[in-house]
């Protein structure tokens, strides 16, 4: 399991981003004529956001972040393969019979049809993005074939039959990734990291077969490969130039060519050759290579993150999925994020954890805030809001980490959210929603700085734990330590000391959010009678409901009802800082210590299962503020300016692609698998 990574925005996605934040951004909210919104569907809202300052850069720099974008673009494929092996054969079905319609489009299966184009255009794949659960078309098998076969052969797949119980058999494929314990997780997880009839028990043999317990350098295993068997045997088949995926890879190389052409220093230049040295090799020695070159970047102000990132999508955490953000730092919100990672020892010296397991040397914790320029792969359309790397270890331990604030998008999601009425039906008094509307914002934005920057970059392991100890409980746990950190500092007098914070009640606005969306709201996101199964969610509602549990004797929190109405009610902040510092200790000792079996129990015990009856009235309560509990973003439109002897001189940007138009045109004008 990698260290991680992303904070999924649950706050904004379950549309608790609400309220100005403060009368800096109120006014600008009042002149800001941008259309946020842009598409509403289902269980999701798109919507849009801007690149401030983007006219401020150089022409250079607009062409560097111009052919990184493409090279953006071109990765898309990818990951809808990885996310499912006939995925793409089911997006060109799908797009061809939507695009080639003629029939009549008030029709119920016409609609249905456009809303199942768009749900796995926002899944990239024809699984839910987040539930993991695949889409139930809201059309028949019949229309689909009806069309298809009005369809000219070329745009007519060859394998129709084998297609048809993966639309619409629910048993076919149900899962993208099953985290259900006791179950086989690889055999049962629909995606394509893994070849079929390929087990968990095999996996985990294979790859601890190569592991060496003593390797204090150990790469990723198993980041850009599929592990499939060929003539019954397992074999790693290699995402790379002339491997896996060679031509959506030779794209992405000759395009990340092009833009170190106008790469700012050196420095940026030999990141991206050790980048396409790893796309060219497949080596993930030449992997590290890269992050270490890429985490000692800190002079530039375009970055990027490219390839195989993060694993969420693999039930055993070890292959990556494919992304690329591509983002310029924004200079003056960094100062925050700068203050926070300067002060890193101090944070690590006063953590509530055992000494053992602290850091000893904390040093090459960099931190800033950014402006997203495009959101690629598996950070399109639905985003992080923070994201530190890499996630090796002894990377981050030798080299250190890169942690990064995605400001444009967390203003985006505030901005759209103004006036959803969330707070009104779950805020229980007029103070405590006061106290959001005023502190919510940059409560939200320091909970990510100090959960990237800090909680991910802080503790370690005790020597000779494996770093996988964890195992399928490894991203919850990790989630959990890094929330921990930051709700605890977010109390502390010493944010006051900095300048970060000008209340010292303004945390009381994150804690208060944290619960209500830990103990209620964030179940609007799971279906009545499942279980809990995403990692952050999980970490979410372990933590809020350790907090609750361990607080009872104290009347810490409460869960109080109104009017039938169940409503949560914090008694007493300074206690409940004290359970999560507690917390924050047991669970710093179980990722030092490598101790499976607590790590296990905690999960089970408190981040999986739901009360079925206050899952009914959050879902109730919810569904009529007709709010989606997902949202994700289209990107702006970059267009290049040439000169009359067809050379790029300059890029521009624009907004107002609608959702539809622009993935359509992605499938278009990117397709390279
Ligand atoms: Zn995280």
């Amino acid at each position: 399991m990698h260290y991680s990574k992303f904070l999924i925005p649950a706050v904004a996605a379950a549309g608790l981003m609400f309220g100005s934040c403060g009368a800096k951004k109120g006014a600008e909210a009042q002149a800001d004529n941008f259309d946020y919104n842009v598409d509403r569907f289902a269980d999701i809202e798109v919507l849009a956001y801007k690149v401030p300052d983007f006219e401020k850069l150089t022409p250079q720099q607009r062409i560097f972040i111009y052919y990184l974008t493409e090279a953006a673009l071109a990765g898309r494929d990818i990951l809808w393969d990885q996310n499912g092996r006939y995925n793409l054969a089911i997006r060109d079905l799908i797009e061809n019979v939507y695009t080639n319609y003629n029939g009549d489009k008030n029709s119920e299966e016409y609609k249905g049809l456009e809303l199942y184009l768009k749900q796995i255009e926002f899944a990239n794949g024809i699984h839910h993005h987040y539930s993991m659960d695949k889409f139930q078309p809201k059309f028949s098998q019949e229309f689909l074939e009806a069309q298809a076969a009005a369809l000219p052969d070329s745009l007519r797949p060859a394998n129709m039959a084998e297609l048809m119980p993966v639309i619409f058999d629910p048993s076919v494929m149900p899962k993208r990734v099953n985290q259900a314990a006791g179950q086989d997780l690889i055999a049962t997880s629909a995606n394509n990291l893994y070849g079929p009839g390929v087990t968990q028990a095999e996996v985990e043999a294979y790859y601890n077969g190569l592991k060496d317990p003593n390797d204090a350098t150990p790469i990723s295993y198993g980041l850009n490969t599929r592990l499939a068997k060929e003539n019954g045997k397992l074999v790693e088949q290699v995402y790379k130039v002339d491997g896996y995926y060679s031509p959506a890879i030779t794209r992405i190389v000759e395009l990340l060519s092009k833009a170190s052409e106008y790469a700012e220093n050196d420095t940026q230049k030999e990141v991206i050759a050790k980048l396409i040295d790893f796309y060219r090799t497949g080596d993930l020695k030449a992997f590290d290579d890269y992050s270490i070159a890429w985490v000692g970047d800190l002079d530039s102000q375009v970055d990027f993150i490219n390839g195989f990132i993060e694993s969420y999508g693999d039930p055993l955490g070890m292959t990556g999925s494919w992304e690329e953000i591509v983002n310029f730092k924004n200079q003056e919100a960094s100062h925050r994020t700068e203050v926070i990672a300067g002060n890193a020892k101090w944070f690590e010296e006063h953590s509530p954890v055992d000494p053992r397991f602290r850091k000893e040397d904390v040093k090459g914790v960099s931190a800033k805030v950014i402006t997203a320029a495009i959101l690629a792969g598996d950070s399109y359309p639905a985003t992080p809001i923070g994201i530190n790397l890499p996630n090796a270890n002894w990377i981050r331990a030798a080299h250190g980490s890169k942690s990064v604030t995605l400001e444009n998008i967390t203003e985006a999601y505030d901005k759209a959210a103004h006036g959803n009425g969330f707070n009104e039906e779950f805020v229980i008094d007029p103070e405590t929603a006061k106290l959001m509307d005023d502190y919510l914002f940059i409560t939200d934005n320091l909970h990510t700085d100090l959960h990237e920057c800090l909680g991910h970059a802080s503790g370690r392991l005790l020597p000779g734990v494996d770093p996988d100890a964890l195992r399928a409980h490894g991203s919850t746990l990790e989630e959990t330590r890094a929330d921990l950190f930051a709700l605890y500092y977010l109390a502390d007098p010493k944010l006051l000391e900095l300048g970060l914070l000008d209340n010292p009640d303004a945390y009381k606005a994150e804690y208060y959010k944290y619960l209500l969306n830990g103990l209620m709201t964030q179940l609007v996101r799971i279906e009545p009678g499942k279980d809990i199964e995403e990692a952050h969610m999980r970490n979410r509602q372990l933590i809020s409901a350790w907090v609750y549990e361990k607080g009872k004797a104290d009347n810490v929190v409460e869960m109080v009802k109104k009017d039938g109405k169940t409503y949560i009610q914090i008694n007493d902040y300074a206690k409940l800082r004290d359970l999560f510092g507690e917390l924050l200790a047991e669970i710093q000792r179980i990722k030092s210590e490598g101790d499976y079996e607590a790590g296990a129990n905690l999960v089970e015990t408190y981040a999986v299962k739901v009360d079925p009856e206050l899952h009914r009235e959050v879902l109730d309560r919810y569904a009529k503020l007709n709010i989606a509990p997902y949202k994700g973003f289209v990107n702006p439109v970059y267009t290049p300016v040439y000169d009359a002897d067809g050379n790029i001189t300059d890029v521009t940007i624009s907004y107002g692609e609608e959702y539809l138009p622009q993935v359509l045109r992605y499938s278009k004008e990117y397709r390279t698998l």
